[in-house]
């Protein structure tokens, strides 16, 4: 319940600056338009139980699984149930990672086996395992990893998530790639801090299998490793990993809300899986829920958009952006009508707007911001191109993106792909907040004109992420992606 009176304070104070403003400006509808959305998604009990029914009633939700097809089947009921005109499922193949078995095992110089959280899409041992040398490759940068010469061939590498100060951010595909290039036999990966919880997470971004075994393992066995290999005591692992691959369906779930003028879309998503340790609460739950309300309070207020509205909750996001992938590559020809691209992706208190190479849209967003002054959004708009999320392969194909942006508690996003992932960790006056304001964005993008953001040829695209200093790989949903 102490939930329920921290939310209440900022929704009174929110809705007292909106209505202070719109007797302001009476005359302006757009303005009443705006302020009876924000009121309709503040008050609506809509989104507290959907995300009892996605977090508590179906929890971990690995595309591909039961429970995947669960959310899936909760997904399409949800946009149903919101009265969105158009509900439909997509196909997406996605692998059904199945582990049998997965260990760690140290046996020189003592015995210890700690709990470990296999990698999605990593090879499996031989049934018995291998019998490994450990070697420490600090963060496992390229530059670490090729520091340590022939002493990586053949070895099982501990690897720190993270990256040494001061140095770009690198994917753990990225480290894993420099691992098996080296000629690492395995890949451990552990938190670089002792209170980090070990993570799930996929090896390859395309959803291909990788070269190498992958465990994730507990901060303080990396720790110990490390200081076992570092005071010379020759550290030899049993490394197990017994998994299958089994071709399966998932489904995108997508949901249209039909503008007067459809050949122009606006498409807000959020990946609807999660990994399989905790509840997928703070990935996904929050942007997933942040998105239904949006589409519950787009429908409710009665008004129809001049363009399409399209809310789709994506599938297999967790195993290499697989169900935005399909849908870049199945929607070709009709990627031309997506005007913009708003992804929901680990949602919480609002605090602003950004683009992604589409700078000439900032003082549409920045206007937005000082419309919506109850929320205290910044009214900078940054342009900040990036990666990892289901807005990459809409991005590279050149389609535009716009972001919301949010500050979740440091909890919910130091529990994510991990056991700490549960409902516990949320405030949902967050999400109804972001939902408020994301229904409001969606409305203006929808409206506006004109609309200025634009296609971007793909070519620059990666060449602006390139200056940026973010390496574009072979990824899913990319049409020069590796097969
Ligand atoms: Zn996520």
């Amino acid at each position: 319940m102490t939930v329920t009176r921290r939310a209440a304070l900022p929704l009174l104070s929110i809705l007292l600056v909106v209505s202070a403003f719109s007797t302001a400006r009476a005359a302006d509808s757009r303005d009443d338009q705006l302020n009876r959305l924000l009121g309709l998604a503040l008050r609506s009990p809509f989104m507290r139980q959907a995300a009892i029914r996605l977090i508590d009633r179906i929890g971990p939700r690995v595309a591909g699984t039961p429970n995947g097809s669960h959310a899936e089947e909760l997904a399409a009921e949800i946009f149903r149930e919101a009265g969105v005109p158009l509900v439909r499922q997509e196909a997406v193949n996605v692998p059904l990672w199945q582990v049998h078995r997965a260990s760690l095992a140290l046996v020189k110089p003592t015995n210890f086996s700690p709990p470990v959280v296999p990698l999605a899409n990593s090879a499996s041992t031989p049934p018995q395992g291998l019998l490994l040398r450990l070697v420490d490759a600090g963060y496992g940068t390229p530059q670490e990893i090729a520091a340590l010469g022939d002493a990586a061939r053949g070895a099982a590498l501990l690897v720190r998530t993270g990256v040494p100060a001061g140095q770009q951010w690198l994917h753990r595909s990225q480290k894993y790639d420099a691992a098996a290039a080296a000629g690492a036999a395995a890949f451990l990966y552990t938190p670089a801090g002792l209170d980090r919880p070990p993570r799930s997470g996929t090896v390859t971004l395309s959803g291909a299998p990788g070269p190498i075994p992958a465990l994730s393992i507990p901060a303080t066995t990396g720790a110990w490793l490390a200081r076992l290999a570092a005071a010379g005591a020759g550290p030899e692992v049993r490394v197990t990993l017994l998994a299958d691959r089994i071709p399966a369906t998932a489904y995108n779930i997508v949901a249209d809300l039909p503008g007067r003028d459809s050949s122009e879309v606006v498409l807000a998503c959020a990946h609807l899986d999660s990994w399989d340790q905790g509840q997928g609460a703070g990935d996904n739950g929050t942007g997933t829920i942040v998105l239904w309300q949006a589409a519950r309070t787009l429908v409710e207020q009665g008004l129809r958009p001049r363009r399409t509205i399209r809310f789709v909750s994506f599938t297999g996001e967790e195993l290499g952006l697989l169900g935005s992938g399909a849908y870049v590559r199945d929607h070709g020809a009709q990627l031309e009508s997506i005007r913009a691209v708003v992804n929901l992706d680990m949602v919480g208190e609002p605090t602003g707007f950004a683009t992604m190479l589409q700078p000439q849209a900032a003082p549409l967003l920045a206007d937005l911001a000082e419309h919506l002054a109850g929320f205290g959004l910044a009214t900078d708009v940054p342009d900040r191109p990036g990666l990892y999320s289901d807005h990459q392969p809409f991005l590279l194909a050149g389609v535009p993106v716009l972001v919301l942006r949010s500050q979740l508690p440091a909890a919910v996003g130091a529990a994510y792909h991990s056991a700490r992932d549960t409902f516990d960790l949320l405030d949902l006056g967050q999400q109804q907040r972001a939902a408020a304001v994301t229904a409001a964005l969606l409305w203006r993008l929808a409206n506006a004109d004109p609309l200025p953001t634009v296609r971007l040829d793909p070519k620059v695209v990666r060449e602006e992420l390139e200056a940026a200093g973010i390496e574009v790989r072979s990824v899913a949903g990319h049409p020069e992606a590796g097969h």
